[in-house]
């Protein structure tokens, strides 16, 4: 018997989890529930958190969560707890499958099989943002070297245990050759300790086109956050329906599993939403705590019960379609097929399936750091960067000096275009004169002389070489 937390959420939350609750119940999980409040109710009880600290405590002791869609309301204040939850209990890895039901369930690629793998814990999704001038606001993408490394060692260990052929990895380490570019790097790492499965890196952009189109072409993605999240949408809308796909959100110590659709509050209440997305979660949970012949059950049951025409409204469609019924009814319809296997669909069997253990993360050695000058970064509301650049030698000391200015990463100084346009946000680069180290009291330095001369510096970043390689990004045009 495995003790679960459960959350029912808002919206059509409460009714998909009663559905999928009876529906593995029935196939005989053995699991003991301990219920919390999540969502709405909680948020607008004053605590912008979303959940108490004694459900906190609970979902720590199971380390097993199983949550329904839940409400964030709108409005600034508001953490989103999906986020937060996946962040604090270091849930590192978010598995959506993506699985095409044709000819059940209207699709354009019949032949879609594909498992997402998205990094969830860092990324743009960090969520460090700041205003720094009138016009200019940012977010900072972090990419590390463990979060990378777990995440990609997850994708191909992924692939090993459910015998799958390929690992993709997508970045735009064309552009961001510090973040994607590591992101990139580590892949090329891993994937050669992983020599039976192949892999192959393409620049998102294209790679998403290529999936939308031809999804068959894919096997196991393996993607840093943003991306994760934008194409793991897509696949699960071009397999069939966002309402079929469920998650795993899995850590080294907790998992939480989940549909990947929103709580849509127009449909609650009225026995109309498909619980299939949260089914699916929770079938994903009972391969995670080991009752793989129960999950092997339900996805044969239910795949039946898709196959048998029994629709809810969001996938009903006249001619392939035999019955269109509410979630209740769906629910009952899965229990009634349970020991049947699909006759058409490929019947599923887990038994290989069962939770990764992955290797402890092992820090590698610290490289040798080179301090090789500053960007200090200037809210300025002129437009002539000559006009800036001899405000900036003014701070200048005698070894370190204004090497380069970039507006929104576009050099404008020395020889900018008149045609760029400039905000109020301003790079400014100091370097030594002859390529040797700086020091942080150079720093100090520059700084205290930008406010004698009434410079007004935002921020300052450091500009590094380790192990004697510049990692930092050049002016473009420079
Ligand atoms: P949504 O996924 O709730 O709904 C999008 C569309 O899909 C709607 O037309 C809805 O009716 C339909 N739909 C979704 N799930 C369905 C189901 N199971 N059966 C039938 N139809 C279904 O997205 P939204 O409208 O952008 O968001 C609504 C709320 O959900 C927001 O407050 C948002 O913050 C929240 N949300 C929560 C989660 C989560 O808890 N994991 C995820 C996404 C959105």
């Amino acid at each position: 018997m495995k003790r679960i937390t459960v959350a029912k959420g808002d919206g059509i939350g409460p009714e998909i989890m009663d559905a999928t609750l009876k529906i593995i119940l029935a196939a005989g999980a053995q699991i003991e529930i301990d219920e919390i409040e999540v969502g709405e109710k909680v948020y607008l009880a004053g605590n912008t958190a979303g959940i108490a600290k004694e459900s906190w405590d609970i979902i720590r002791r199971n380390k097993v969560f199983l949550k329904a869609p839940i409400t964030t309301p709108q409005g600034g204040g508001y953490k989103s707890l999906n986020v937060t939850t996946r962040k604090f209990l270091g849930l590192y890895a978010n598995v959506r499958p993506c699985i095409s039901l044709h000819p059940f369930v209207r699709t354009k690629h019949p032949g879609m099989d594909v498992v997402i793998i998205r990094e969830n814990e860092e990324d743009l999704y960090a969520g460090i943002e700041h205003q720094q001038t009138d016009e200019v606001v940012q977010c900072l993408k972090l990419i590390s070297r463990p979060g990378s490394e777990k995440i990609i060692r997850y994708a191909f260990e992924y692939a090993r245990q459910y015998g799958r052929k390929k690992v993709t990895c997508f970045t735009k380490d064309n552009i961001m050759k510090q973040t994607d570019g590591l992101f990139h790097k580590i892949f090329d790492e891993i994937a050669k300790e992983y020599p039976d499965i192949e892999n192959e890196h393409w620049i998102v952009d294209i790679g998403s086109a290529k999936l939308a189109d031809t999804p068959e072409a894919f096997d196991v993605l393996v993607l840093p956050n943003l991306y994760g999240d934008v194409l793991s949408d897509v696949a699960a809308q071009i397999a069939g329906s966002v309402g079929l796909a469920g998650s795993a959100n899995i850590g080294e110590e907790c998992a939480m599993f989940e549909a990947i659709h929103g709580s849509a509050p127009r449909r609650a209440n009225q026995n109309l939403a498909n619980p299939s997305g949260l089914l699916q979660g929770a079938i994903l949970m009972l391969v995670h705590i080991g009752q793989n012949d129960v999950a092997e059950k339900v996805q044969n049951a239910w795949l039946k019960t898709i196959e048998d025409g029994i629709h809810t409204y969001d996938i009903f469609k006249e001619g392939i379609s035999k019955q269109k019924v509410g979630t209740k009814e769906f629910a009952d319809a899965v229990i009634e097929r349970l020991g049947q296997k699909p006759s058409q669909l490929k019947p599923v069997n887990y038994s290989k399936g069962s939770a990764l253990k992955l290797p402890k993360y092992v820090r590698r050695a610290p490289a040798k750091k080179d301090l090789l000058g500053v960007d200090i970064f200037v809210h300025w509301s002129g437009t002539n960067p000559d006009e800036l650049a001899a405000l900036l030698q003014k701070i200048e000391l005698e070894n370190v000096k204004l090497s380069m200015i970039t507006n929104r990463g576009i050099k404008v100084w020395p020889e900018g275009f008149e045609e760029t346009f400039c905000t109020d946000h301003w790079r400014c680069r100091f370097k030594h004169k002859d390529g040797q180290n700086i020091t942080k009291q150079d720093i100090i330095s520059l700084l205290s002389k930008a406010e004698e001369n009434n410079i007004d510096t935002i921020k300052t970043e450091n500009l590094y070489a380790f192990d004697g390689v510049q990692a930092f990004s050049l002016g473009q045009g420079q």
